[in-house]
């Protein structure tokens, strides 16, 4: 599990006023984070965060006054901030801010997932505040209803739900098209009637774009996240970990007022720049949700029609996620693809399946080949079967 993943199933173990305390905290390194133009009423906001997380302290144990709040919002681990610190949780290895006070990759996720005030924060709050009324267009929350820590799942049946009820076609090719271009013309967006309806897609957010333009993660498509260096270079780096790692990272420089961008990774070609105008987006939380694990579904649905298998994503609504066979055999294959290591996740998806546990097949990327063993005793008993996607098309290959 990547460490951001680790910190959200940390956050569901605190209790309420650590969470509080995790709350007033984000919402704060937001406000400090964000740019200039965003910062009318930031003192208010900084204040109000700090109000809250006094009182997630009690009186036995009292929180650090205004200034030392803010100062240790800078460098500080997670954990470290919270009232009776947890000890061994991955809360202890993620910080908001860095020594430099430039947001954390864990920030925005944290904020997104588990923060109960963060649609009042400068930046990505305009995402979150876009995902709330899209939730109660589709009559997942009620008005007035707590906005706090949704789910993956929630949002997930919510958003494919919508989808469906414009047809089983209109649905595959939403949600295809949420996988394959969570950045979108206004102009493409108006010819997709279903997506136009389902408001998924948004204005780009301040935080992933610089002086009106925007770059494409040359691994996911979607808006990479700017960060303001003090030198005033911009750097540009996809929101998911991996991508980032993997070298979804650049540097723009202005020269002569024209922004130049140069790779910091082991990727050589450049991505782009592009107006900002003209362009709309899918929130962090649709991007995160929605576009991340469907990348491998479509990835390999590519895959195996180049191979000369039929595929169909999402057959049944949601049951698994790509039905294969080849023509002229009797072979056919479900398969549910699992983007990260979970033995649980897989003994649910087992227990929920329509057709039982026979014959489902598992697909893990081949980065996490090393989880087999654990995941296969996760199906232990059953007819089901957890492989790579490397695999799986080797399999394909010799039906
Ligand atoms: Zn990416």
């Amino acid at each position: 599990m990547s460490a951001l993943a680790a910190a959200a199933v940390a956050v569901r173990e605190l209790d309420a006023d650590q969470r509080a305390a995790l709350d007033a905290c984000v919402v704060a390194a937001l406000a400090l984070s964000s740019s200039e133009g965003e910062a009318r009423g930031r003192t208010r906001l900084l204040m109000e965060c700090h109000g809250r997380y006094v009182r997630s302290f009690g009186v036995l144990d009292p929180a650090p006054p205004f200034k030392v709040f803010l100062e240790r919002l800078r460098g500080s681990r997670v954990a470290d901030l919270l009232p009776r610190q947890p000890r061994e949780s991955a809360l202890g290895e993620l910080w908001l801010l860095d020594d430099d006070g430039m947001p954390s990759s864990a920030l925005n996720r944290i904020a997104v997932e588990a923060a109960e005030y963060s649609h009042q924060a400068p930046g990505i709050g305009a995402d979150i505040r876009h995902l709330h009324s899209l939730l109660r267009a589709v009559g997942m929350l009620s008005e007035g209803a707590g906005l706090s820590r949704i789910s993956g799942e929630t949002v997930q049946h919510a958003v494919f739900r919508a989808l469906r009820a414009a047809g089983f076609e209109a649905y595959t090719q939403g949600r295809e098209a949420m996988v394959r271009t969570p950045v979108l013309t206004r102009r493409e967006l108006s010819r997709n009637a279903a997506l136009t309806e389902l408001g998924a897609y948004t204005e780009i957010s301040p935080t992933r774009q610089f002086g009106g333009v925007w770059a494409a993660c040359p691994m996911c498509g979607w808006t990479m996240r700017a960060i303001y260096r003090s030198n005033g270079a911009v750097d540009l780096e996809c929101e998911d970990e991996r991508h980032s790692l993997l070298g979804a990272r650049y540097r723009a420089e202005s020269v002569a007022g024209d922004w130049r961008l140069a790779p910091r990774g082991e990727l050589r070609a450049v991505p782009e720049l592009i107006p900002v105008e003209g362009h709309v987006a899918l929130p962090y939380a649709l991007w995160l949700w929605v576009t991340l694990p469907g990348l491998l579904e479509v990835e390999l649905r590519d895959r195996l029609v180049a191979m000369g298998a039929e595929v169909r994503l999402w057959p049944f609504g949601d049951a698994y996620d790509l039905h294969v066979t080849v023509p002229g055999r009797s072979m056919s294959w479900r398969v549910d693809v699992k983007t990260w290591a979970d033995p649980y996740g897989l003994a649910q998806k087992l227990r929920e399946s329509p057709e039982g546990p026979g014959k489902l097949c598992f697909v893990v990327p081949e980065h996490l080949r090393g989880y087999l063993p654990v995941l296969r005793r996760g199906v232990l008993g059953t007819e089901a079967r957890v492989l790579t996607d490397i695999d799986l098309v080797a399999e394909v290959g010799r039906a």
